[in-house]
């Protein structure tokens, strides 16, 4: 080689399924670069180092070559358990994450809750399936978390779920786990599956009244243990976010919401878009609280400003008795009529086309005006992924408002059904319900027009 260039360092790189002697080789050829850089811990600038310190801190490449089941390496930095928790959840673990520049005492202290979700999983190796995996596999993972200058406390779901299975009780089980730890904590990481993870920011971000602190519900796309995972980068950032403070001293982020990949959004205006993109939430009708690049970019206009000195005040009350009617040209009446005579229900979310139209046939509207006087809520958002509901605009929106229906203005989905919920959880007062159904509680939605 020429004297400018080390000898190639030659390590092998498999796939995961590859037989021996089959796995295909591939050369890395470092340069240098952001990639391979460290901060000089004198002159704080970052400096190419050598390509150890890139291998250091992406231990997975290891992963390549190893079956998978012997792909656990020991990671002891789970140090003291302490406190009583719900048995459904698992004790706190302390583990002291080390800091680089922070003096001890002043690291702000965050506490992660990881209640399951493919940024835990692992794949079954009979099955092939991911299924939920303990919170050992995340942190042996991300062995960088020691870099953070933040303290970090976890607690885990026992039986950690996919988000699919996510219900009421489980957001109980979360806003337990923030009250009792609110004060001693600045901030909250929720690990959650993305699947379900926009109803559960919906769902807290109203049950946490007064909430002044961050909680950043983030997971991922691939598993944390997974070579191109994008959990690692998530929960990091997550925990970064969780733990900002601005200039007054007070924490940057004062309410619940999602970090995904490049962005962190208001969690009730947020929807899942994508099963495959690791870009894979939106928020349509809400700019993004901040932007992830170099830096963690906050739009500080936008973000929520609640009131400092109010207590947290958990509201648990949470009703299941409602539904969502999703319209469909060629909906047949004996089906709408099932739907709307559904024992039980308190509440129907119908998420109706463009500025919140229907068909005008006369049984359709029918059906809407007599569950509106058998006093049940109905309430019309927008199939749109974006703008509101403006049911003036078009004849077929004005017979719908004409029956009692109240507008759900710009709200998603998932607002709109956790907000009913939530609302029924506290009153049986229908009154009451559809008066708040229309104001916003914590920035899910637009507070004037859309009417
Ligand atoms: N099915 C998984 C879940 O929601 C998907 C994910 O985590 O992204 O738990």
């Amino acid at each position: 080689m020429t004297t400018s260039v080390r000898p190639p360092q030659k390590y092998a790189v498999s796939t995961l399924h590859g037989k021996d002697g089959e796995r295909p080789k591939v050369m890395i050829i470092y340069t240098g670069g952001t990639i391979g850089m460290m901060e000089n811990p004198e002159s704080k600038t970052l400096e190419p180092f050598n390509f150890d310190h890139l291998l250091e801190n992406v231990p997975k490449l290891r992963l390549c070559m190893l079956p998978r089941a012997k792909a656990k390496t020991n990671v002891n930095n789970l140090i003291n358990l302490h406190c009583n928790m719900t048995t459904s959840v698992r004790p706190p673990q302390k583990y002291a994450v080390s800091t680089l520049h922070g003096k001890d005492g002043e690291r702000p202290k965050v506490m992660i809750i990881y209640t399951g979700g493919t940024i835990g999983m692992m794949e079954n190796p009979e099955s092939k399936t991911l299924e939920p995996f303990n919170f050992d596999h995340l942190l042996e993972n991300v062995p960088k978390l020691r870099l953070l200058d933040i303290d970090i406390e976890s607690v885990e779901f026992v039986n950690p779920i996919d988000s699919s299975s996510m219900n009421p009780g489980h957001w109980q089980q979360i806003a337990k786990v923030i009250e009792d730890n609110y004060d001693n904590c600045d901030g909250f990481v929720v690990l959650h599956g993305t699947d379900t993870m926009a109803y559960t920011a919906s769902a807290l971000s109203y049950m946490l009244q007064g909430l002044n602190k961050p909680v950043i519900i983030t997971g991922s796309q691939l598993p944390i243990g997974d070579v191109r995972t994008d959990g690692e980068e998530n929960l990091i950032t997550a925990l970064q976010i969780a733990s900002a403070r601005n200039c007054d001293g007070n924490m940057m982020v004062r309410e619940v919401a999602i970090l995904f990949e490049d962005f962190l959004w208001r969690g009730n205006r947020s929807t899942k878009h994508s099963s495959d993109n690791f870009c894979a939430f939106s928020s349509n009708n809400y700019p993004a609280l901040a932007s992830i690049g170099l830096g963690i970019h906050f739009n500080k206009d936008v973000l929520l400003k609640p009131d400092m000195n109010g207590p947290l005040k958990v509201h648990y009350g949470i009703d299941t008795n409602v539904m969502v009617i999703d319209l469909f040209p060629g909906i047949q009446e004996n089906v709408v009529r099932h739907m709307f005579h559904t024992p039980g229900v308190k509440g129907i979310i119908i998420k109706t086309f463009g500025a919140g139209n229907g068909p005008n046939d006369p049984w359709f509207i029918r059906e809407i005006q007599e569950a509106v006087e058998r006093g049940i809520v109905v309430v019309n958002i927008s199939q749109c992924q974006n703008g509101h509901v403006n049911p003036g605009l078009y004849a077929a929106g004005l017979e719908i408002s004409k029956t009692g229906v109240i507008s759900g203005k710009d709200l998603t989905s998932e607002a709109a059904i956790t907000k009913l919920m939530h609302l029924f959880g506290q009153t049986d007062d229908i009154e009451a319900v559809k008066e708040q159904m229309v104001l916003p509680i914590c920035g899910e939605m637009a507070s004037e027009d859309a009417d």
